[in-house]
């Protein structure tokens, strides 16, 4: 009687028990369940997918160098770096990622080129920004300091890191003192001056950023980024800890901003947002219910004026 059962059993040790009538009916059975793995073998997705990450890889890669001043690493100037810093938008090498995964990622969003996933908006910052302009704004006041290079020290390398990034004693000062660092940071939003941006942003604290532009309007950076279509922006301030659920005084969010302004982009990085999902689902339903209720409104009017 055992011929007429068998068994398979997975690679991960999991195991289905098979009872046919006969011999014949056993054979068939193996021969089909044989054909069929083959066959998904054969067009197995982890295979396709393996080659398609190769491919993207590579462009990812080939894009990102070709950014201006992107062929070296922004702080040693190694050559061909392929470690990145999402919110500062720049390449490094290895050796400065790992000083500034250091710095924590409140200053620093350290990505690797090859062996990260790369969504859409974090290859449009980096596309936008790259070392050339971000070496404008850390790099400006430079003067006299010491530079590194790919042979300096491990320590130096720190030294060098952490007075650019955690001191930022080599940031430019701001042209304009007397306007309130919320209110510069929106200009530049307005003026499309994503240097500029970056230097003002460089200066604020998260109180700065979540600021409102007037008294009289509650509008916040991001609110004008997604108004503009400017998904870099927005991401930007996102990493820089803007608050996403703020309204302005009519009760509007950057949410409403981006969808009134069509940007699909905008409306993508707030979404990817968890705190904004949250409101975006709280909102659909407030808005379900007052359909509800408007309806039923609707059909009492009707049912009363047939009575
Ligand atoms: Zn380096």
């Amino acid at each position: 009687d055992d011929g007429y059962t068998f068994t398979i059993v997975s690679s991960n040790e999991q195991s289905w028990q098979f009872e046919v009538k006969n011999l014949t009916e056993r054979d068939e059975w193996i021969t089909g369940i044989q054909e069929q793995i083959m066959q998904s073998l054969q067009s197995a997705p982890s295979r396709k997918n393996t080659l398609d990450d190769v491919n993207s890889e590579i462009a990812i890669v080939r894009t990102l160098r070709k950014v201006n001043g992107n062929f070296k690493c922004v702080d040693c100037r190694s050559e061909n770096p392929d470690w990145a810093s999402l919110n500062l938008g720049t390449l490094m090498c290895i050796e400065c990622s790992g000083l500034h995964r250091n710095l924590g990622a409140h200053i620093s969003r350290v990505r690797s080129l090859t062996l990260d996933s790369w969504p859409a908006i974090n290859l449009s910052v980096m596309s936008a920004i790259g070392n050339h302009t971000a070496n404008k704004v850390w790099e400006a006041n430079f003067h006299n300091h010491t530079k590194i290079d790919s042979k300096s020290s491990r320590e130096d390398k720190e030294k060098f890191i952490r007075a650019k990034y955690e001191q930022k004693l080599f940031l430019a000062p701001l042209p304009d003192s007397k306007t309130s660092l919320s209110t510069q940071l929106i200009k530049a939003v307005l003026k499309n001056d994503l240097q500029h941006f970056l230097r003002v942003l460089a200066y604020c604290t998260p109180d700065d950023i979540n600021k409102k532009y007037k008294l009289n309007d509650s509008r916040t950076a991001l609110h004008f980024s997604c108004a503009v279509a400017n998904p870099v922006m927005a991401q930007l301030l996102i990493w820089n800890n803007i608050d996403t659920t703020l309204q302005d005084s009519h009760g509007y969010t950057a949410n409403d901003y981006a969808r009134a302004a069509n940007s699909d982009e905008c409306i993508e990085v707030l979404v990817s947002n968890d705190s904004s999902q949250e409101t975006s689902t709280a909102k659909t339903l407030y808005l379900t219910k007052e359909l509800f209720v408007t309806s039923n409104k609707e059909r009492d009017r009707n049912h009363s004026s047939i009575v």
